[in-house]
């Protein structure tokens, strides 16, 4: 993902930007379900990170891609492996796998949540420009998002859930370049022109990106105010703990744009700060971006706030 040239902090939508944490009460949720258990999502993104960069064409995509299938089938009621040819802005044509785990395929009542499980194949923000060319590892900018779904979808498994959820784990966010937005999401791009069933229509979308660093900052992510302010408001309200800032933050080119455009309305849980180069932390397509700067407190403070927002569409 890109931040955009819309970055201004505090724009022009008029949420209100306190600058506060969001309320921890609103962790403790009433809900009967066990806490989010972010070691078991940090062991899931490790995981990932175990067969290398998740360049899509490489031996460790296809491997990664069997073993998410596998994951989810033990805790889904269907999958999904999606597979088409997407056009690249760089690379030519490139085959993709996007990897849809279903809960309740039955209930009318829908969530969508997604993450991206591919990795950048170039490390252009890196401090070293010899490592330009190199793939990045993606333990934050990837696993740390898919890591959360899994373990998620593990939880919902055992405790059960009235509510209908779609797991989408879309290929090939991160091949973009600068001042292309098309260039980005294009596995997303790919499911919006074929979604998994027809006539899709979940009562909104959330997107995990880059959820696992230790000094995470979520705001309220710019685009995501635009279109699904109201959801914005909804994730919020239920958030746990105090990486979620209810402040907004700035605009980011991320696979929530193509589902917003579709439309479903979709929230971005993204890290962005406000004190970097990038606006994203500073291992954002680097060498660096590995299993090192991941929190297991961080995954579970956007499982939890996943759960309550699960625990409140449920009443
Ligand atoms: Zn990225």
């Amino acid at each position: 993902m890109l931040l955009s040239l819309i970055t201004a902090c505090g724009s022009t939508n008029g949420s209100t930007a306190s600058g506060q944490a969001a309320s921890d009460t609103a962790a403790t949720a009433s809900n009967n379900r066990q806490a989010f258990d972010g070691n078991a999502a940090l062991d899931l993104t490790r995981q990932q990170c175990e067969f290398g960069p998740r360049v899509p064409g490489t031996p460790a995509h296809a491997q990664c891609a069997d073993w998410l299938m596998a994951t989810l089938k033990a805790s889904c009621d269907t999958v999904i492996m999606q597979t088409g040819t997407v056009q690249t802005a760089t690379e030519g044509p490139l085959g993709i796998k996007n990897i849809i785990g279903v809960i309740n395929p039955e209930a009318s009542q829908r969530l969508l949540l997604l993450a991206h499980w591919d990795t950048r194949p170039w490390a252009d923000n890196d401090p070293d420009a010899a490592n330009h060319r190199k793939p990045v590892m993606g333990a934050n900018d990837g696993a740390s998002g898919v890591g959360v779904l899994l373990q998620l979808a593990q939880q919902l498994k055992k405790e059960g859930t009235a509510l209908g959820i779609d797991i989408l784990l879309v290929d090939a966010e991160d091949m973009g370049v600068d001042d292309n937005e098309e260039s980005w999401g294009l596995g997303t791009q790919y499911w919006t022109q074929h979604p998994h069933v027809s006539s899709y229509k979940p009562l909104f979308g959330i997107l995990l990106d880059m959820v696992g660093s230790a000094n995470a900052t979520f705001t309220r992510e710019y685009y995501s105010t635009q279109y699904a302010g109201g959801f914005v408001d909804l994730v919020w309200k239920n958030a746990a703990g105090n990486h979620f800032i209810n402040a907004q933050g700035g605009a980011v080119t991320d696979d929530h744009i193509f589902i917003n455009r579709a439309g479903i309305p979709c929230v971005d849980i993204i890290d962005l700060r406000s004190d970097s180069p990038s606006g994203f932390c500073p291992e954002w397509h680097t060498l660096g971006d590995t299993m090192s700067s991941i929190d297991p407190a961080t995954l579970a403070q956007v499982g939890q706030t996943l759960l309550n927002v699960i625990a409140q569409l449920e009443q």
